[in-house]
Protein backbone atom coordinates (compact mmCIF):
# COMPACT_ATOMS: atom_id res chain seq x y z
CA UNK A 1 0.00 0.00 0.00
CA UNK A 2 1.11 3.08 -0.91
CA UNK A 3 2.06 5.33 2.08
CA UNK A 4 1.68 8.69 0.84
CA UNK A 5 -2.24 7.90 -0.09
CA UNK A 6 -5.10 9.67 1.53
CA UNK A 7 -7.17 7.71 3.54
CA UNK A 8 -10.64 7.79 4.63
CA UNK A 9 -10.37 6.61 8.50
CA UNK A 10 -14.19 4.83 8.42
CA UNK A 11 -14.29 1.18 9.58
CA UNK A 12 -17.29 0.83 7.73
CA UNK A 13 -16.54 2.16 4.49
CA UNK A 14 -13.61 0.16 4.20
CA UNK A 15 -12.39 2.47 1.02
CA UNK A 16 -9.03 3.71 2.07
CA UNK A 17 -6.95 5.25 -1.26
CA UNK A 18 -8.84 8.50 -2.17
CA UNK A 19 -8.74 8.73 -6.47
CA UNK A 20 -10.03 12.12 -7.96
CA UNK A 21 -10.38 11.40 -11.66
CA UNK A 22 -10.42 15.13 -13.50
CA UNK A 23 -11.91 15.59 -16.56
CA UNK A 24 -11.53 19.10 -18.74
CA UNK A 25 -14.38 19.23 -21.26
CA UNK A 26 -14.94 22.23 -23.95
CA UNK A 27 -17.80 21.35 -25.97
CA UNK A 28 -18.16 17.57 -24.88
CA UNK A 29 -22.06 17.49 -24.98
CA UNK A 30 -22.24 14.65 -26.76
CA UNK A 31 -19.15 12.45 -25.94
CA UNK A 32 -19.90 13.27 -21.80
CA UNK A 33 -23.15 10.81 -21.52
CA UNK A 34 -20.79 8.39 -23.46
CA UNK A 35 -17.95 8.67 -21.32
CA UNK A 36 -19.34 8.64 -17.82
CA UNK A 37 -20.99 5.52 -17.38
CA UNK A 38 -17.53 3.91 -18.75
CA UNK A 39 -16.30 5.87 -15.98
CA UNK A 40 -18.58 5.65 -13.19
CA UNK A 41 -18.18 1.75 -13.88
CA UNK A 42 -14.80 1.37 -13.67
CA UNK A 43 -15.11 3.48 -10.33
CA UNK A 44 -17.44 0.86 -9.08
CA UNK A 45 -14.99 -1.52 -9.74
CA UNK A 46 -12.14 0.14 -7.75
CA UNK A 47 -14.50 0.69 -4.82
CA UNK A 48 -14.52 -3.38 -4.06
CA UNK A 49 -10.50 -2.83 -4.23
CA UNK A 50 -10.87 -0.13 -1.65
CA UNK A 51 -10.64 2.76 -3.43
CA UNK A 52 -12.92 5.95 -2.81
CA UNK A 53 -13.05 7.57 -6.63
CA UNK A 54 -14.65 10.45 -7.26
CA UNK A 55 -15.08 12.43 -10.45
CA UNK A 56 -14.51 16.15 -11.33
CA UNK A 57 -15.70 17.77 -14.47
CA UNK A 58 -14.21 21.06 -15.65
CA UNK A 59 -16.17 22.75 -17.86
CA UNK A 60 -13.59 24.96 -19.87
CA UNK A 61 -16.30 27.43 -20.89
CA UNK A 62 -18.31 25.62 -23.08
CA UNK A 63 -21.08 26.70 -25.54
CA UNK A 64 -23.12 23.49 -26.69
CA UNK A 65 -24.92 22.98 -23.12
CA UNK A 66 -21.67 20.73 -21.82
CA UNK A 67 -23.27 22.01 -18.28
CA UNK A 68 -26.37 20.90 -18.02
CA UNK A 69 -25.08 17.52 -19.49
CA UNK A 70 -22.57 18.00 -16.55
CA UNK A 71 -25.60 18.85 -14.26
CA UNK A 72 -27.56 16.29 -15.30
CA UNK A 73 -24.54 13.87 -14.61
CA UNK A 74 -23.91 15.04 -11.49
CA UNK A 75 -27.53 14.87 -10.20
CA UNK A 76 -27.72 11.26 -11.18
CA UNK A 77 -24.02 10.10 -9.35
CA UNK A 78 -23.26 11.67 -5.99
CA UNK A 79 -19.36 11.42 -6.38
CA UNK A 80 -19.55 14.10 -9.05
CA UNK A 81 -18.06 17.36 -8.37
CA UNK A 82 -18.48 20.07 -11.14
CA UNK A 83 -16.58 23.24 -11.64
CA UNK A 84 -17.37 25.56 -14.37
CA UNK A 85 -14.75 28.38 -15.36
CA UNK A 86 -15.50 31.83 -16.38
CA UNK A 87 -14.84 30.97 -20.40
CA UNK A 88 -12.81 28.97 -22.44
CA UNK A 89 -9.12 29.06 -20.81
CA UNK A 90 -7.85 26.05 -22.59
CA UNK A 91 -6.99 22.67 -21.60
CA UNK A 92 -3.96 23.28 -19.91
CA UNK A 93 -5.97 25.83 -17.50
CA UNK A 94 -8.69 23.94 -17.10
CA UNK A 95 -6.63 20.90 -15.75
CA UNK A 96 -5.03 23.09 -13.34
CA UNK A 97 -8.43 23.99 -11.86
CA UNK A 98 -9.34 20.79 -11.70
CA UNK A 99 -6.06 19.88 -10.16
CA UNK A 100 -6.59 22.77 -7.84
CA UNK A 101 -9.61 21.35 -6.33
CA UNK A 102 -8.66 17.85 -5.45
CA UNK A 103 -8.69 17.87 -1.72
CA UNK A 104 -7.34 14.19 -0.67
CA UNK A 105 -5.38 11.09 -2.43
CA UNK A 106 -4.54 10.77 -5.98
CA UNK A 107 -5.90 12.61 -9.10
CA UNK A 108 -6.21 10.76 -12.67
CA UNK A 109 -6.15 13.18 -15.74
CA UNK A 110 -8.78 11.62 -18.64
CA UNK A 111 -9.84 13.24 -22.08
CA UNK A 112 -13.53 13.59 -22.16
CA UNK A 113 -14.12 12.11 -25.63
CA UNK A 114 -13.41 8.84 -24.51
CA UNK A 115 -9.32 8.58 -26.02
CA UNK A 116 -8.13 7.56 -23.06
CA UNK A 117 -10.07 4.32 -22.46
CA UNK A 118 -10.92 4.78 -18.60
CA UNK A 119 -11.20 1.01 -18.07
CA UNK A 120 -7.37 1.11 -18.18
CA UNK A 121 -7.98 3.14 -14.39
CA UNK A 122 -6.96 0.20 -12.18
CA UNK A 123 -3.76 -0.84 -14.25
CA UNK A 124 -2.81 3.19 -13.08
CA UNK A 125 -4.38 2.64 -9.38
CA UNK A 126 -1.70 -0.39 -9.13
CA UNK A 127 1.09 1.15 -10.51
CA UNK A 128 0.32 3.75 -7.86
CA UNK A 129 0.27 0.95 -5.46
CA UNK A 130 3.18 -0.20 -6.25
CA UNK A 131 4.67 3.16 -5.22
CA UNK A 132 4.52 4.79 -8.35
CA UNK A 133 4.59 8.84 -7.64
CA UNK A 134 3.68 9.56 -12.06
CA UNK A 135 1.75 6.99 -13.90
CA UNK A 136 1.55 7.93 -17.33
CA UNK A 137 -0.33 6.59 -20.42
CA UNK A 138 2.04 6.25 -23.60
CA UNK A 139 0.50 5.49 -26.42
CA UNK A 140 1.38 3.07 -29.09
CA UNK A 141 -1.24 3.68 -31.83
CA UNK A 142 -3.36 6.52 -32.81
CA UNK A 143 -6.71 5.60 -34.17
CA UNK A 144 -8.75 8.31 -35.91
CA UNK A 145 -5.87 10.62 -36.87
CA UNK A 146 -4.39 11.83 -40.22
CA UNK A 147 -0.93 10.95 -41.04
CA UNK A 148 -0.26 14.86 -41.02
CA UNK A 149 -0.85 14.81 -37.23
CA UNK A 150 0.97 11.37 -36.80
CA UNK A 151 3.90 12.75 -38.62
CA UNK A 152 3.92 16.27 -36.67
CA UNK A 153 3.58 14.57 -33.48
CA UNK A 154 6.20 12.53 -34.09
CA UNK A 155 8.58 15.58 -35.15
CA UNK A 156 7.30 17.38 -31.86
CA UNK A 157 8.39 14.91 -29.61
CA UNK A 158 12.06 14.40 -31.34
CA UNK A 159 12.17 17.67 -31.46
CA UNK A 160 11.22 18.77 -27.69
CA UNK A 161 13.12 15.56 -26.52
CA UNK A 162 16.56 16.95 -28.00
CA UNK A 163 15.97 20.65 -26.78
CA UNK A 164 14.55 20.37 -23.19
CA UNK A 165 16.69 19.06 -20.16
CA UNK A 166 13.59 18.08 -18.78
CA UNK A 167 12.65 14.59 -19.81
CA UNK A 168 9.75 14.55 -21.80
CA UNK A 169 8.27 10.92 -22.36
CA UNK A 170 7.51 10.72 -25.67
CA UNK A 171 4.01 10.01 -27.38
CA UNK A 172 2.60 10.73 -23.80
CA UNK A 173 -0.10 12.82 -23.25
CA UNK A 174 -2.22 14.15 -19.60
CA UNK A 175 -3.52 10.74 -19.49
CA UNK A 176 -2.06 10.17 -16.17
CA UNK A 177 -2.27 9.67 -12.38
CA UNK A 178 -0.74 12.00 -9.93
CA UNK A 179 0.23 10.36 -6.32
CA UNK A 180 -0.72 12.59 -4.24
CA UNK A 181 2.99 14.27 -3.21
CA UNK A 182 3.31 14.93 -7.07
CA UNK A 183 0.14 16.66 -7.39
CA UNK A 184 1.17 18.82 -4.37
CA UNK A 185 4.32 19.59 -6.35
CA UNK A 186 2.48 20.73 -9.41
CA UNK A 187 0.22 22.95 -7.63
CA UNK A 188 3.36 24.73 -6.74
CA UNK A 189 4.24 25.51 -10.50
CA UNK A 190 2.28 28.70 -11.23
CA UNK A 191 3.52 29.65 -14.63
CA UNK A 192 1.04 30.82 -16.79
CA UNK A 193 2.21 29.30 -19.88
CA UNK A 194 1.50 25.81 -19.11
CA UNK A 195 3.15 22.90 -21.12
CA UNK A 196 1.65 20.58 -18.96
CA UNK A 197 3.71 17.52 -20.04
CA UNK A 198 7.05 19.19 -19.20
CA UNK A 199 5.24 20.41 -15.96
CA UNK A 200 5.04 17.15 -14.99
CA UNK A 201 8.49 16.13 -16.06
CA UNK A 202 9.80 18.77 -14.19
CA UNK A 203 8.20 17.32 -11.39
CA UNK A 204 10.14 14.05 -11.28
CA UNK A 205 9.89 11.16 -8.76
CA UNK A 206 8.84 7.76 -9.37
CA UNK A 207 7.41 7.50 -12.74
CA UNK A 208 6.15 4.86 -14.83
CA UNK A 209 4.54 4.67 -18.53
CA UNK A 210 1.43 2.27 -19.07
CA UNK A 211 1.58 1.43 -23.13
CA UNK A 212 -1.85 1.95 -24.16
CA UNK A 213 -3.85 1.70 -27.30
CA UNK A 214 -5.66 5.70 -28.33
CA UNK A 215 -9.33 5.12 -29.79
CA UNK A 216 -10.63 7.65 -32.03
CA UNK A 217 -13.40 10.35 -30.74
CA UNK A 218 -16.32 8.46 -29.43
CA UNK A 219 -18.20 12.01 -30.46
CA UNK A 220 -17.65 15.67 -31.41
CA UNK A 221 -14.14 16.71 -33.23
CA UNK A 222 -11.02 17.71 -31.96
CA UNK A 223 -10.34 21.05 -30.43
CA UNK A 224 -7.43 21.01 -31.73
CA UNK A 225 -6.55 21.56 -35.45
CA UNK A 226 -3.03 22.26 -36.91
CA UNK A 227 -1.97 25.89 -36.03
CA UNK A 228 -3.09 24.96 -32.58
CA UNK A 229 -1.00 22.60 -32.55
CA UNK A 230 1.81 24.08 -34.44
CA UNK A 231 0.96 26.96 -30.98
CA UNK A 232 1.24 24.48 -28.69
CA UNK A 233 4.97 23.25 -30.31
CA UNK A 234 5.94 26.38 -29.49
CA UNK A 235 4.88 26.79 -26.22
CA UNK A 236 6.61 23.72 -25.44
CA UNK A 237 9.69 24.36 -27.01
CA UNK A 238 9.90 28.02 -25.73
CA UNK A 239 8.55 26.90 -22.08
CA UNK A 240 11.22 23.88 -21.37
CA UNK A 241 14.26 25.16 -23.75
CA UNK A 242 16.06 28.26 -24.28
CA UNK A 243 18.11 26.33 -26.96
CA UNK A 244 16.82 28.98 -30.20
CA UNK A 245 17.85 31.60 -28.09
CA UNK A 246 21.51 30.10 -28.66
CA UNK A 247 21.21 28.72 -31.77
CA UNK A 248 20.28 32.71 -32.78
CA UNK A 249 23.87 32.89 -30.91
CA UNK A 250 25.53 30.85 -33.39
CA UNK A 251 23.73 31.45 -36.34
CA UNK A 252 25.02 35.13 -35.48
CA UNK A 253 28.64 34.15 -34.77
CA UNK A 254 28.88 31.59 -37.77
CA UNK A 255 27.54 34.43 -40.30
CA UNK A 256 29.91 36.83 -38.87
CA UNK A 257 33.30 34.59 -39.39
CA UNK A 258 31.83 34.01 -43.67
CA UNK A 259 31.53 37.62 -43.72
CA UNK A 260 35.12 38.23 -42.52
CA UNK A 261 36.29 35.65 -44.70
CA UNK A 262 34.40 36.97 -47.37
CA UNK A 263 35.55 40.64 -46.61
CA UNK A 264 39.24 39.86 -46.51
CA UNK A 265 38.62 38.03 -50.06
CA UNK A 266 36.89 41.20 -51.94
CA UNK A 267 40.09 43.20 -49.95
CA UNK A 268 42.47 40.85 -51.15
CA UNK A 269 40.41 40.54 -54.64
CA UNK A 270 40.88 44.67 -54.80
CA UNK A 271 44.19 45.24 -53.96
CA UNK A 272 46.13 42.18 -56.25
CA UNK A 273 43.74 42.55 -59.21
CA UNK A 274 42.24 45.59 -58.91
CA UNK A 275 39.40 43.74 -59.81
CA UNK A 276 36.42 46.57 -60.19
CA UNK A 277 33.85 46.25 -57.36
CA UNK A 278 31.14 43.27 -57.93
CA UNK A 279 27.87 44.45 -59.23
CA UNK A 280 24.58 44.64 -57.03
CA UNK A 281 23.27 41.00 -57.35
CA UNK A 282 25.85 40.03 -54.39
CA UNK A 283 25.04 43.29 -52.58
CA UNK A 284 21.46 42.69 -52.91
CA UNK A 285 21.91 38.74 -51.70
CA UNK A 286 24.03 39.79 -49.09
CA UNK A 287 21.71 42.30 -47.62
CA UNK A 288 19.00 40.47 -48.10
CA UNK A 289 20.41 37.44 -46.80
CA UNK A 290 21.50 39.60 -43.08
CA UNK A 291 18.15 41.41 -42.59
CA UNK A 292 16.19 37.68 -42.83
CA UNK A 293 18.70 36.38 -40.18
CA UNK A 294 18.16 38.91 -37.91
CA UNK A 295 14.68 39.34 -38.33
CA UNK A 296 14.27 35.52 -36.95
CA UNK A 297 16.12 36.64 -34.50
CA UNK A 298 14.61 39.32 -33.05
CA UNK A 299 11.21 37.40 -33.58
CA UNK A 300 12.69 34.49 -31.17
CA UNK A 301 13.85 37.22 -28.72
CA UNK A 302 10.22 38.47 -28.84
CA UNK A 303 8.92 34.91 -28.65
CA UNK A 304 10.88 34.63 -24.99
CA UNK A 305 9.88 38.36 -24.38
CA UNK A 306 6.35 38.10 -24.71
CA UNK A 307 6.33 35.16 -22.03
CA UNK A 308 8.30 36.99 -19.34
CA UNK A 309 5.61 39.95 -19.98
CA UNK A 310 2.65 37.67 -19.75
CA UNK A 311 4.37 36.24 -16.57
CA UNK A 312 4.78 39.45 -15.31
CA UNK A 313 1.57 40.22 -15.19
CA UNK A 314 0.87 38.02 -12.54
CA UNK A 315 -2.69 37.38 -13.87
CA UNK A 316 -4.90 34.40 -12.41
CA UNK A 317 -4.44 31.32 -14.28
CA UNK A 318 -8.63 31.32 -14.77
CA UNK A 319 -11.34 32.45 -13.44
CA UNK A 320 -13.97 30.09 -11.86
CA UNK A 321 -17.89 30.75 -12.52
CA UNK A 322 -19.67 28.15 -10.57
CA UNK A 323 -18.49 25.26 -8.13
CA UNK A 324 -20.72 22.12 -7.01
CA UNK A 325 -18.68 19.77 -4.72
CA UNK A 326 -19.72 16.56 -5.09
CA UNK A 327 -23.26 15.27 -2.95
CA UNK A 328 -21.08 12.89 -0.54
CA UNK A 329 -18.30 15.28 0.04
CA UNK A 330 -20.09 16.22 3.19
CA UNK A 331 -19.71 13.03 4.49
CA UNK A 332 -16.59 12.10 3.09
CA UNK A 333 -15.55 15.13 4.99
CA UNK A 334 -16.73 14.25 8.14
CA UNK A 335 -15.06 10.90 8.51
N1 LIG B 1 -10.38 20.75 -23.99
C1 LIG B 1 -10.59 21.73 -23.03
N2 LIG B 1 -10.44 23.04 -23.40
C2 LIG B 1 -10.08 23.41 -24.66
C3 LIG B 1 -9.83 22.39 -25.62
C4 LIG B 1 -9.99 21.07 -25.25
O1 LIG B 1 -10.91 21.44 -21.89
O2 LIG B 1 -9.97 24.60 -24.92
C5 LIG B 1 -10.54 19.32 -23.61
C6 LIG B 1 -11.48 18.54 -24.50
O3 LIG B 1 -12.81 18.69 -24.08
C7 LIG B 1 -10.99 17.13 -24.31
C8 LIG B 1 -9.49 17.32 -24.12
O4 LIG B 1 -9.31 18.68 -23.75
O5 LIG B 1 -11.50 16.53 -23.13
C9 LIG B 1 -8.71 16.97 -25.37
O6 LIG B 1 -9.21 17.72 -26.46
P1 LIG B 1 -9.27 17.11 -27.93
O7 LIG B 1 -9.87 15.75 -27.89
O8 LIG B 1 -9.96 18.13 -28.76
O9 LIG B 1 -7.75 17.03 -28.31
P2 LIG B 1 -6.99 15.85 -29.10
O10 LIG B 1 -7.37 14.56 -28.41
O11 LIG B 1 -7.48 15.91 -30.49
O12 LIG B 1 -5.55 16.19 -28.94
MG1 LIG C 1 -9.22 13.89 -28.10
Amino acid sequence: MNPDTSRYGSPDSGLRDCLTVVVAAFNEADSLPLLHPRVASTLDALAADGVAGRLLYVDDGSRDGTWEVLQSLAAGDRRVALLRLSRNFGKEAALTAGLDRVETGAALILDADGQDPPELIPEFVAKWREGFDDVHGTRIEREGEGWIKRMTAHAFYRVIGRLSKTPIPPDTGDFRLLSPRALAALRQLRERHRFMKGLFGWVGFNRVSVPYHRDARMAGRSKFNLWRLWNFALEGITSFSTAPLRLATYLGLLTAAVAFAYGVWIIVKALIWSDPVAGWPTMMAVILFLGGVQLIALGLIGEYLGRLYEEAKQRPLYLVDDWRPAADAARVAAV
